[in-house]
C-alpha cells in the first residue's frame, strides 16, 4: 500500500518546531545551539524528499521529527574513538593502540592531567629542567647507557638520530635491513626527509663486513643497523652482527646505531616468550646509539626512545627537530611507572598488562572459551556454529612475526545450509556497543581469547546476551 506523501509546504517552520515539548527536552540536553543545527539539516533533507516525491506524510508528525532528531543528535555526540574487544589473537596491534597500560601508569597520568607538573623544573634547585630527566636515569639503570632522551614515537628517533649525526652525509645499511613498517614507515623516505644519503650495501640475503669497508667514504657519518622486525629473511644467509659493525666503527672512527623496533628490555625468554635482542644487549655489543618505541613490546606508552653514548645524546637534545618531536606530560607520565615496573621482573608478568597477555598459557583461553561457547552459540542462532578451537596468537607490531603463541579460543562458521554470512557477522560485531574484532581465516572468524582479559569476560558475555535477537537473526539476512 502507498503511503501518502507531503509536499514542502507541508514541512512545519523551525521556529514552530522549537517551542514544541518534544524539542524542549532535547534542548535542555544538547543545548539550543546543536538542536537547531541537527533541526535545520533534517529539515533540509525533509525538503529533499518532498522535491522527489519520497516524503511520506507521517515524517510531518512532530514526534516523528523529535524521534529523528534525537537519532541525529546522538549518533553526532557518540565518542569517535571507543574501546573494542580485540580478539584478533595479535597482542600488540598498531591498530588498535599498542600496548595497554597497567593501572599504576594510569593514575600518573590522570594526576598530569588534573594537576601542574614539574615537568621542565628541577626541584632540588628551583630552576628550569630538561624533561628528559624525568625518566632518563631510569633508562640508564635498565639499559646500561649513559643517556638518553625520548620523542614521539620511534619513527621520530630514527628521524632525528639520522637529522643530528647524518644531515647532508652518508648512512651506510644493509639492503637486507632497508625495512618498510606497517603505517608507511619506510626506512629510505626517513634517510631523505633527514636530508641524509642513503648508501646500500650488500645484496638483500648476504652482507658482509667487506661490503660496508669498502662503502665508507669521506662523506660516510654513520653505520646504521636495523632490527628486521616485521620480516626474516631466512636460507642462504650473512649479515654483519652489531659487535662487527663497532669494530669497523672503531676502526674508520665512525659511530653505531641501532634501530632496535620493538626494544625489549628484558630477555622474554624466562617467561618462555621467543628471544628478542634486548636494548641492554645491544649496547654491550657495541652500538653507540639505539633507537625503540615505547609501545611495542616495552608496554608503554607511544615513544619513540633513543639511549647510548652522553655525547651523541647531547647531539640530538641539541637539534632544534628535538623541540618538534618532544613529547608531552602524559606520555612521560605513562612512561615512568611503566619503566619502573622493570626493576622488579619477578612481578613483570603480573603486573605489566602487555606481558601479562603474552605470557597467559593457553590453558586459561581454553577455560573461558567452554564458558563462552554456549553464549556466543545462543546470540548467533542456528544461522551458525561455534567451535572452541586452538590457535595461535602473535605478540603483533612486527615484533617476531614468525613466531607464534600457543591459543585458544572460538570459531564461528556459517551453519550448514544457514543464512548466515560471515561478512555481515563481522559488521554486525563491530557494531556492538564495544565493538568486537576477530581474524576471517578459512570460512570461518577466529575470536582469540588471549586479549580477552577475565576481568572482562562478564562485560564481554553480556553483550551477546543483551543483543540475542529472538530469532537467532544476528548477522544473518533478515528479509
Ligand atoms: C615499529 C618500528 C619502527 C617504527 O616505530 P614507531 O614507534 O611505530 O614509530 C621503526 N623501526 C622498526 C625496526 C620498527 O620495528
Amino acid at each position: 500500500m502507498d503511503q501518502p506523501l507531503a509536499s514542502a509546504s507541508d514541512i512545519p517552520s523551525l521556529d514552530k518546531l522549537v517551542r514544541q515539548p518534544a524539542l524542549a527536552a532535547l534542548v535542555v540536553r544538547y543545548g539550543r545551539t546543536q538542536v537547531i543545527d541537527a533541526l535545520r539539516l533534517h529539515l533540509d533533507s525533509l525538503r529533499h524528499a518532498a522535491v522527489s516525491g519520497a516524503l511520506p506524510r507521517a515524517a510531518m508528525d512532530e514526534d516523528a521529527i523529535a524521534s529523528a532528531l534525537a537519532g541525529r543528535l546522538e549518533d553526532r555526540a557518540r565518542r569517535r574513538m571507543r574501546p573494542v574487544f580485540n580478539l584478533t589473537g595479535v597482542v600488540v596491534h598498531t591498530n588498535l593502540g599498542r600496548a595497554l597500560l597497567p593501572d599504576e601508569a594510569l593514575e600518573v597520568v590522570a594526576e598530569a592531567l588534573k594537576w601542574p607538573v614539574n615537568l621542565e623544573l628541577e626541584l632540588a634547585t628551583g630552576r628550569r629542567g630538561d624533561r628528559d630527566s624525568l625518566v632518563e636515569s631510569l633508562l640508564c639503570e635498565l639499559t646500561g647507557a649513559e643517556a638518553a632522551t625520548v620523542v614521539n614515537n620511534n619513527a621520530a628517533a630514527v628521524l632525528l638520530m639520522l637529522s643530528s649525526l647524518a644531515a647532508r652525509r652518508e648512512v651506510i645499511v644493509s639492503r637486507g635491513e632497508l625495512v618498510e613498517i606497517g603505517g608507511s614507515f619506510r626506512l629510505p623516505d626517513i634517510m631523505r626527509q633527514a636530508g641524509v644519503r642513503l648508501c646500500e650495501v650488500g645484496t638483500t640475503n648476504r652482507t658482509h663486513p667487506g661490503d660496508y669497508l669498502e662503502a665508507i667514504g669521506p662523506r660516510t657519518a654513520l653505520l646504521l643497523k636495523v632490527h628486521t622486525s616485521n620480516y626474516t629473511i631466512c636460507g642462504f644467509t650473512a649479515s654483519v652482527g652489531v659487535s662487527g659493525l663497532k669494530k669497523i666503527g672503531r676502526e674508520r672512527g665512525l659511530p653505531v646505531a641501532v634501530d632496535l623496533g620493538s626494544g625489549s628490555l628484558l630477555d622474554l625468554s624466562r617467561w618462555g616468550l621467543p628471544r628478542e635482542p634486548t636494548v641492554r644487549e645491544t649496547l654491550a655489543a657495541g652500538a653507540d646509539l639505539v633507537t625503540f618505541s615505547g609501545d611495542k613490546l616495552l608496554g608503554g606508552p607511544q615513544a619513540g626512545i633513543v639511549v647510548g653514548q652522553a655525547d651523541l645524546v647531547r647531539r640530538l637534545k641539541a637539534n632544534p627537530l628535538k623541540r618538534a618531536l618532544r613529547v608531552g606530560k602524559l606520555v612521560l607520565a605513562a612512561l615512568e611507572p611503566v619503566l619502573a615496573l622493570y626493576r622488579a621482573p619477578e612481578s613483570l608478568a603480573e603486573r605489566l598488562s602487555t606481558m601479562r597477555l603474552l605470557t597467559r598459557q593457553a590453558a586459561d583461553m581454553k577455560l573461558q572459551a567452554f564458558r563462552l561457547l554456549p553464549v556466543l552459540q545462543q546470540a548467533l542462532g542456528n544461522a551458525y556454529q561455534v567451535r572452541e578451537e586452538p590457535m595461535a596468537s602473535e605478540i603483533g607490531s612486527g615484533a617476531l612475526p614468525t613466531q607464534q603463541l600457543a591459543s585458544h579460543g572460538l570459531t564461528v562458521s556459517v551453519a550448514r545450509g544457514g543464512r548466515g554470512s560471515l561478512d555481515r557477522l563481522q559488521a554486525a560485531l563491530r557494531s556492538l556497543p564495544r565493538p568486537v574484532l576477530g581474524r576471517l581465516a578459512a570460512k570461518k572468524l577466529w575470536l582469540d581469547l588471549r586479549c580477552l582479559d577475565p576481568s572482562e569476560e562478564q562485560c564481554f558475555a553480556a553483550q551477546w546476551e543483551a543483543l540475542r535477537p529472538p530469532d537467532g537473526t544476528l548477522g544473518t539476512d533478515r528479509a
